[in-house]
């Protein structure tokens, strides 16, 4: 059986469907998931084991059987620690058809066939009854379908039906509970993956200030959650405005209802500010006594003691509508709306009593200003970003000419704006721009936007003009990883018999850089588990691996490494450069070397980034920003994900001397399809 995948093309930055084979799709998904980051979580393993023994123990002290029903098994685990407490019989649903064979393997493997019972079912689909998939409704509810927010997984409604109808009254649940916490803070660099900041520009005919729409101010943005590693956010990016406070909490040891509600606190700030951002996490108690509690708190909450790092759970951002100024002591309400599978919040002044309680109610977020449909949040934040926005002005104005005809190819950019203002004599852009951000700057008559693709562009378009000066950041919202970017080559290609003979192309360049790093954490998401407290799982690190060399070459994959420590073990070295001067050639670019390793440590991978020489002297780096001190430590682009290369087995090097002294490397850059295959020897 065949399935169709769509999948952005470099070459054409155009959605594509391609046919996989059947099993792309699994392997994709194991291969890409956070199991073995959940298996490396000591903390929540130890805290699951013993609140499962705790439960196990409470029931047995009544004089019951153990009834278990693990609902999203996954490997088993928690399935085989109750088994192991002593429960009497486990119920483990898996709704991932790959993922419940596995379970089968591993549950025969740690001899645990008589006590667990492997249904491949979603839970609401399960039956009870002498002839059901359970014999009889559990006593104790095990599960962990919990996401950063907490609900998104869709805990609520699993945990409702299963209430209604897979366990007893009074059941035992682990968690027995869990509590969502919020802070109140104002960050102008959180809120600057909102809102666009004001830019301004100095033209030659004096400052020019690039607004954006009115809509925009007051738009609640989109529902997705924000989620971070809050703990990689220093305490000089934020200002807390208020203290901790428990937001609501759902004790799942009862019936659970998972209707759109809403919950409001109080809150009285401690400083006075601009109430911009609601930061949030949650906990969970294995017991009722709250004896065994796993915290997402960050650093600034919890003693450093207690930290664990982890990828599957990390701290939530979420925008207010608009930015509020609070007063230190001047108590406000803050308003948390979820539907079943995702929250928002809102910030009300405390005014009447009555007041207050009729405006609860608060919609779910709509984008009405289509900003935040255009932008996600790393990409407002680099459009924010007036280092970044100063390098493209430098550059422009070093190239522009009073009778410039320029042409923008990339997404939702604000170089033609810049490219007007800073004297050029006739702006085209080329692919999707929002209409309401020209006229909030009457610019509707001063650019152009086409709406045809490259490949498609017509002397008609161009009001038989000829380019001069072809811009780009380049940004494309179709890249995942920073090659992909490279499409502004392509478009460039495209577009060849529209440019003049002496046409300047902005950038001119953009090379490939790779450094060999050790991760403070990052390698857990992919390194073997082997066993997790006391059970054999290697059945799913085997599975991983499987699914990680199911394409002949392995493939590097996107992550904001500002996000995730690391430290260079090599020094910083280009490995391929694009001349955008020049159309893409037919052959293939690759290159081959080695890379010296000059520090001791774990060679984890290779890290690649793009930058992009916009004249032979302005560049804008996507990638390392630097290295901030002799152990290496790096410092990356906040606003972009890097391409990290795993190598299949870590070197690890006491000392210097058993260094290997260096890292060989293959790269080939494949121009027809646009991809970068890579190959290390260590
Ligand atoms: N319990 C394991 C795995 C947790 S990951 C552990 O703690 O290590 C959550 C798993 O639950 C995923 O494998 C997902 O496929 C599964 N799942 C989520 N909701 C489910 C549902 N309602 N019914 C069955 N499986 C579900």
């Amino acid at each position: 059986m065949k399935t169709f995948c769509g999948r952005a093309n470099p070459t054409t930055g155009a959605m594509e469907w391609l046919e996989e084979d059947e099993n792309y799709d699994y392997h994709q998904e194991i291969a890409r998931s956070r199991y073995a980051d959940m298996l490396h979580d000591k903390d929540r393993n130890v805290k699951y084991y013993q609140g499962i023994r705790a439960a196990v123990n409470r029931v047995k002290e009544r004089g019951e059987k153990a009834i278990v029903l693990d609902i999203g098994t996954g490997t088993g685990l928690l399935s085989m620690m109750a088994a192991s407490a002593g429960a009497d019989f486990c119920y483990a649903i898996e709704v991932f058809k790959p993922m419940a064979n596995a379970a089968v393997k591993i549950v025969e493997k740690n001899g645990f066939r008589d006590k667990i019972k492997v249904i491949n079912k979603h839970s609401t689909e399960v039956t009870v009854g002498p002839d059901g998939d359970m014999q009889c409704r559990a006593n104790i509810l095990v599960t962990e379908l919990f996401d950063t927010e907490l609900i998104g997984e869709g805990a609520l409604p699993t945990y409702e039906h299963a209430h209604k109808y897979l366990v007893q009254e009074g059941c035992e649940a682990v968690p027995h509970r869990a509590t969502v916490y919020v802070q109140l803070v104002e960050s102008k660099r959180m809120w600057s993956w909102n809102k666009l900041f004001p830019v301004h520009v100095e033209a030659e005919d004096g400052e020019k200030i690039i607004v954006s729409p009115s809509e925009m101010e007051d738009c609640p943005g989109v529902p997705s959650v924000c989620d971070i590693q809050l703990n990689q956010m220093p305490s000089s990016d934020f200002t807390v405005l208020s203290d901790v406070v428990t937001m609501f909490s759902v004790d799942f040891s009862k019936p659970v209802r998972s209707a759109s509600t809403s919950y409001r606190v109080q809150l009285e700030p401690v400083k006075s500010g601009k109430a911009q951002v609601v930061l949030s996490w949650w906990d969970i108690d294995m017991d009722p006594s709250g004896m065994i509690n796993c915290t997402m708190a960050p650093y600034w909450v919890k003693s450093t003691s207690a930290f664990q790092w982890r990828d599957h759970w990390m701290q939530c951002v979420y925008f207010l509508p608009n930015e509020e100024p609070v007063l230190q002591g001047e108590k406000v309400y803050l308003t948390a709306c979820r539907d079943e599978y995702s929250l928002w919040y809102k910030l009300q002044k405390a005014r009447g009593e009555e007041e207050n309680k009729a405006a609860v109610h608060v919609e779910s977020p709509v984008c009405r200003c289509q900003a935040h449909l255009l932008w996600n949040r790393p990409r407002f934040g680099q459009l924010n970003d007036q280092n970044r926005t100063c390098q493209y002005m430098k550059s422009l104005m070093k190239v522009l000419r009073t009778d410039s005809v320029c042409l923008c190819i990339s997404d939702g950019s604000l170089l033609p704006v810049l490219a007007h203002y800073l004297g050029a004599k006739q702006v085209y852009m080329l692919l999707f721009f929002f209409l309401k951000f020209f006229k909030a700057n009457n610019l509707e008559d001063k650019i152009k936007i086409i709406e045809a693709r490259p490949e498609l562009l017509t002397s008609s378009h161009l009001e038989d003009k000829k380019i001069s000066i072809l811009v780009g950041e380049p940004f494309f919202t179709t890249s995942l990883l920073p090659w992909h970017n490279l499409y502004f080559w392509y478009a460039r290609t495209a577009v060849t018999s529209h440019l003049t003979s002496n046409v300047t192309v902005l950038p001119q360049s953009a090379s490939l850089h790779m450094m060999i790093v050790e991760f403070q954490d990052l390698w857990r998401i992919r390194s073997p588990c082997g066993t997790c407290e006391g059970f054999d799982v290697q059945t799913m690190d085997d599975m991983i691996k499987d699914s990680l060399n199911f394409r002949e070459s392995k493939e590097a994959e996107p992550h904001p490494l500002w996000e995730y420590p690391c430290k260079s073990l090599s020094d910083p070295q280009e490995v391929l450069t694009f001349d955008f001067r020049k159309t893409v050639p037919e052959y293939s670019l690759s290159t081959e070397g080695s890379v010296n390793l000059l520090r001791k440590g774990k060679s984890h991978g290779a890290v690649l980034w793009m930058e992009y020489h916009l004249t032979a002297d302005i560049s804008v780096n996507t990638g390392l920003m630097q290295i901030s001190n002799e152990k290496g430590n790096c410092e990356w682009n906040p606003h972009c994900k890097q391409a990290v290369y795993f190598f299949s087995s870590v070197i690890e090097s006491e000392t210097l001397l058993d260094l290997p002294s260096a890292v060989t490397y293959a790269i080939n850059f494949n121009t027809k399809t646009g991809e970068i295959a890579m190959d290390f020897k260590l």
